[in-house]
């Protein structure tokens, strides 16, 4: 066994069906009083619902939460806080909202409970990503990790199966990212062979019936597991070709992952023996590496495959694989500029990754 060194980021998490109702409890427990709730506009509704099965218990809500958490908004919504009086955070959503939430939290020092929908996974990180000027900033601390996480299964079966896909595979990219972090180590491992191993499973079957709650249950399992992988240790190429893509030319967060994933993984398996044999054992396919096996996944999830379809120009390649190279997120293989353009070359047009 190799040395290593393990943090555990310390969020009490609530997991199942119907938990939700965990919710005053849980506030009882902390000795809140009155929180203010997040969502975004698409999820006012959830939002109105918790509120009325907390009675008077709520200073209100704020429903302005966007995508990459830019400051404007924190700042509307900080003062929404201290107008209410509330005495803490509950954020109702996906990345987006939680993303506010700990941008909030983070400022003012206010408990953040997180009630996630999607798989993203952000609310079992210490990391906050922010927009101003059209520029995305990502800063690591532990204020930042909600203090409780609610995860009630039933809230996420409302989310459309495109997006469940796409969200889900935002997820293993955090696992699979985790599996050859230069900081890994045993437990963090087994959570991602886990992850990916409960998401491989459960969204083709949520990509037939949205409704199946048993692979909704297990995809929000596999979500949490992967969330605390991307929380808990350094991600590399993928991750930073993502955030590149999202935070300078405004790509889509979930899609822009599923589409890049066996890209990335593609450039960087000569230099990750292991962790391929290991992803090919949870990914089989017919010519059996994992590279192929998400090709496969992918396609039978019916996701798009080319960064062309969400705007990204082909005059923007060099430029975005400028960004990736100045500062590049340390990488199991050397990070060379014109493989990342042919990368990016093939993400853009849409080509399989080989
Ligand atoms: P999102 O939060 O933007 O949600 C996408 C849309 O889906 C929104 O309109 C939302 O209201 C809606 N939605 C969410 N759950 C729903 C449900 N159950 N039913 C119906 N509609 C629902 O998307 P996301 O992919 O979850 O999050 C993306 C954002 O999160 C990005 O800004 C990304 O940078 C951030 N993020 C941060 C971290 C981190 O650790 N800091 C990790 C992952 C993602």
């Amino acid at each position: 066994m190799h040395n290593f060194q393990y943090q555990a980021n310390a969020a009490n998490v609530i997991f199942g069906s119907g938990t939700i109702h965990r919710l005053p409890s849980e506030l009882k427990r902390l000795g809140l009083h009155s929180p203010l709730l997040l969502s975004t506009s698409q999820q006012v509704s959830q939002a109105e619902h918790i509120k009325a099965a907390l009675k008077s218990q709520v200073a209100g809500i704020f429903a302005g939460a966007v995508m990459h958490t830019p400051v404007e908004v924190t700042g509307e919504a900080i003062k929404a806080a201290r107008a209410s009086g509330c005495d803490s955070l509950i954020s109702i959503g996906g990345g987006s909202t939680i993303g506010l939430g700990k941008a909030i939290s983070f400022r003012t020092g206010l408990y953040h409970l997180a009630i996630p929908t999607t798989y993203a996974g952000s609310e079992a990180t210490p990391i906050l990503g922010e927009t101003e000027h059209g520029r995305k900033t990502t800063r690591s601390d532990s204020k930042i990790l909600p203090g409780t996480i609610i995860y009630d299964v039933d809230l996420t079966m409302t989310l459309p199966a495109s997006m469940s896909t796409v969200s889900g595979i935002n997820a293993i990219a955090h696992a699979v990212d985790a599996l050859q972090a230069r900081n890994g180590n045993p437990i963090v491992s087994l959570m991602a062979q886990q992850g990916i191993k409960a998401l491989v499973q459960s969204l083709p079957i949520i990509h037939q019936d949205p409704s199946n709650h048993d692979a909704r249950s297990k995809a929000l399992y596999g979500a949490w597991l992967c969330g605390m992988c991307l929380g808990s240790v350094g991600m590399s190429l993928h991750h930073k070709l993502c955030h590149t893509l999202g935070g300078s030319f405004n790509l889509p967060h979930a899609e822009t992952h599923a589409i890049i994933l066996p890209h990335a993984l593609a450039y960087n398996a000569p230099e990750i023996t292991g962790v391929m044999a290991i992803l090919d054992a949870l990914l089989p396919s017919d010519d059996g590496d994992a590279i192929q096996g998400f090709n496969q996944l992918l396609e039978r999830l019916e996701i798009k495959r080319d960064l062309k379809s969400f705007g990204f120009q082909e005059g923007d390649i060099a430029k975005a694989a400028d960004i990736a190279c100045i500062n590049p997120y340390w990488n199991p293989r050397q990070v060379e500029k014109p493989l990342i353009q042919e990368l990016l070359r093939r993400a853009w047009a849409g080509e399989q990754a080989k």
